[in-house]
């Protein structure tokens, strides 16, 4: 399915793609309005309405993936509740022994997250993702989504890398096109990114990823 011999450089999402989705939705769909209806004495049925108008309005920008955004526009605090929830946070079948194999065949990858500092540092503290990685970079601190050229073009000047024999594995379409956009050679998706939905019916114009296992590189398969 990859031909490994193509490439040089992994570049790797984390939520929806190594991790469960199923986390991020809980927390957005259904803790924070409950917790945001319990803070104001409101209605559950509005919280859910109100945020999800927020969440709308805001999707795909780096706002959107901002704890200190969320945390002034709903006079909540995010972080403590995230880690409040944090027992949820959960490995994709069979991700942690794709990074292994990774691992084991002498390949780095490098993890790329919209995802904000603090969340991956409570991630990693859950699941020890970061011991696969040579580095995690967070667009938060490029000051661009990956949905953005500046991101792809700052990670470059960061990390040297040869777009056309890169490999980008995100669940998020969005950020695919925009990657491919800039030049980035190999694309791939992920069918079923959040557990407790039904897996995707595809993934068009990228193909999916459905088991880790059947992309692992030969040395380590
Ligand atoms: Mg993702």
């Amino acid at each position: 399915m990859i031909d490994w011999n193509e490439i040089d450089t992994v570049l790797l999402d984390m939520d929806g793609t190594l991790l469960d989705l199923a986390f991020d939705n809980f927390f957005w769909q259904q803790y924070v309005p409950e917790q945001y209806a319990l803070a104001r004495g409101i209605p559950e049925e509005r919280a859910h309405r109100l945020i999800g108008e927020w969440v709308h309005s805001h999707q795909g920008t780096l706002k959107w993936y901002c704890l200190d955004f969320w945390t002034g526009e709903l006079d909540l605090d995010v972080a403590a509740l995230k880690r409040g929830v944090a027992h949820r946070i959960a490995w994709r079948p069979g991700a942690e022994r794709f990074l292994q194999g990774l691992h084991d065949s002498g390949r780095e990858p490098i993890m790329v997250t919209n995802a904000h500092p603090e969340v991956v540092r409570l991630k990693a503290e859950r699941t020890g993702i970061e011991r696969y990685f040579r580095h995690l970079v967070c667009s938060h601190d490029y000051r661009a989504a990956k949905e953005e050229q500046t991101f792809w073009e700052t990670l470059r000047g960061e990390h040297e890398f040869d777009p056309a024999r890169t490999l980008l594995v995100d669940d998020s379409l969005p950020v695919l096109a925009s990657a491919r956009h800039y030049g980035i050679g190999h694309l791939w998706s992920i069918l079923h990114p959040d557990s407790s939905l039904p897996p995707r019916e595809h993934t068009r114009p990228f193909p999916a990823i459905d088991r880790f296992e059947t992309l692992l590189p030969d040395e380590a398969s």
